[in-house]
């Protein structure tokens, strides 16, 4: 039966059958044992399928990541040890020294960070471009070394919409895919695939775990992209891996490809695998996914016009408010909602804004968002601080804006608290 994605938010996932645990057990085992050496030979020629060693796979972490992959509407999924990981391993999964890449400049700094300076030591270049550019503008930025594009569907902190439609005809027509974190909207309110993504990446540690509980990601496949239909761009996709016996990834896996290499070479390589006791903190999270994002939402559009219709306050960017730049993109991607997270400047500029952060009580200032608690940080003082001012208004984080990070809390407390803020 195919059921709804509130459902699968509890449903999917980890199976039992007749007297087996209810909830997903933690399987907290580093290896898994077999009656002869033949059968675990043939688990690593990847012949059989099976589990034996907790860096490349794990039961509680499978069942955890094939929840998420029915949210999404994907094919095959794996989780990390964090977003970052996620990003980096969709990306290295098909792109190699001398390759490149296209990213909107509106992403998150540690995504810019990772593919504007650590990837660019391994020989990999990232070009941003403002992902506001029309399609014949976007389209001059492609290479014939280009290997994929890359946005996100609510970019953090600037809360801009991406248009996914674009990005994947810009994509599809240079024959490359294009890669989605759609951490901030979720799977409850955006599933880039409906809209031609052709792979998904999350920060788990936001709004799926939501209790600021554990670091993690996970990275979807909607098993779309044909890569054999363009064998000359991803080699590592479409030619013999010499280092797990000769497999063509591509021809052996079908529409698994790509995630079984990312497993089989790059977390076998790398490791950056989720514990199995944070998958089980982030079951626990999805499994109230879609309240959550309904009460987030509803409280951050409250906020959103409390904040607009404020003396003290200089500018609101919230897509869900009618005059937002990217109300008609979120009411297309996002009919139901975009998420609880917005930016807006206090008069004053960079002064002003920290001032008034440190008179909040309810709203605590962390180095997070996206959870059941009310948030907010100042991206040019924290998160963003490691860049230059030019970099700064490429990105279009202004010194004066404050992420605000709206919780599940009574909304009347929240907005008490920035009244007597402000006040
Ligand atoms: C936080 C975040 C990341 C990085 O995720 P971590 O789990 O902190 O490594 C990546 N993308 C977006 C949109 C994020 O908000």
């Amino acid at each position: 039966m195919s059921t709804k994605i509130e459902t699968r938010c509890i449903q999917e996932g980890w199976k039992p059958s007749q007297g087996e645990p209810r909830q997903v057990p933690i399987y907290q085992s580093t290896t898994f044992k077999y009656d002869s050496s033949d059968a675990m030979g043939k688990l690593f020629d990847l012949e059989a399928e099976g589990y034996f060693y907790t860096r490349l796979q794990n039961p509680t972490n499978d069942a955890v990541a094939e929840k998420i992959c029915s949210l999404e509407g994907g094919v095959a999924a794996m989780l990390t040890s964090s977003g970052q990981a996620a990003n980096f391993y969709a990306l290295f999964n098909i792109c190699e020294t001398g390759g490149h890449f296209i990213a909107s400049s509106s992403i998150y700094g540690g995504t810019y960070n990772l593919f504007g300076v650590t990837m660019k030591k391994m020989g990999i270049e990232c070009t941003f471009v403002d992902q506001e550019l029309p399609e014949e503008e976007l389209a001059k930025y492609f290479r014939p070394n280009t290997k994929a594009v890359f946005g996100e569907t609510i970019t953090n902190p600037t809360v801009s919409i991406l248009d996914i439609e674009k990005f994947a005809r810009l994509a599809h027509s240079h024959g490359v895919p294009l890669i989605v974190d759609n951490t901030f909207a979720t799977p409850i309110n955006c599933r880039p695939f409906e809209w031609g993504a052709d792979i998904v990446t999350h920060s788990t540690t936001k709004y799926m775990d939501g209790h600021a509980a554990a670091v993690g990601g996970c990275i979807v496949d909607s098993g779309n992209f044909d890569w054999m239909a363009h064998a000359d761009k991803f080699p590592g996709l479409t030619t013999p891996d010499e280092s797990y016996h000769g497999i063509t990834y591509a021809e052996r896996f079908g529409k698994g490809a790509y995630i079984t290499k990312a497993t089989a070479q790059l977390m076998r390589d790398f490791g950056s695998i989720q514990s199995p006791q944070n998958a089980f903190y982030l079951n626990l999270g999805l499994e109230s996914l879609h309240l959550r994002m309904q009460r987030h939402c509803e409280n951050a559009l409250a906020v959103a016009k409390f904040l607009a219709s404020h003396e003290k306050v200089a500018w609101v960017h919230y897509a869900g408010l009618e005059e937002d730049k990217y109300h008609a993109l979120a009411e297309k991607y996002m009919p139901n909602g975009t998420c609880g997270v917005l930016s807006f400047g206090v008069k004053g500029g960079r002064e002003a804004a920290i001032a008034f952060m440190d008179k909040l009580k309810v709203a605590t200032i962390v180095t997070h968002v996206a959870d059941a608690r009310t948030c907010l940080l100042h991206p040019a003082s924290h998160t963003h601080r490691q860049m230059t001012d030019e970099q700064l208004a490429e990105a279009g984080v202004d010194a004066d804006l404050i992420r605000l990070s709206v919780g599940i809390e009574n909304v009347e407390d929240i907005i008490e608290d920035l009244k007597q803020a402000f006040a």
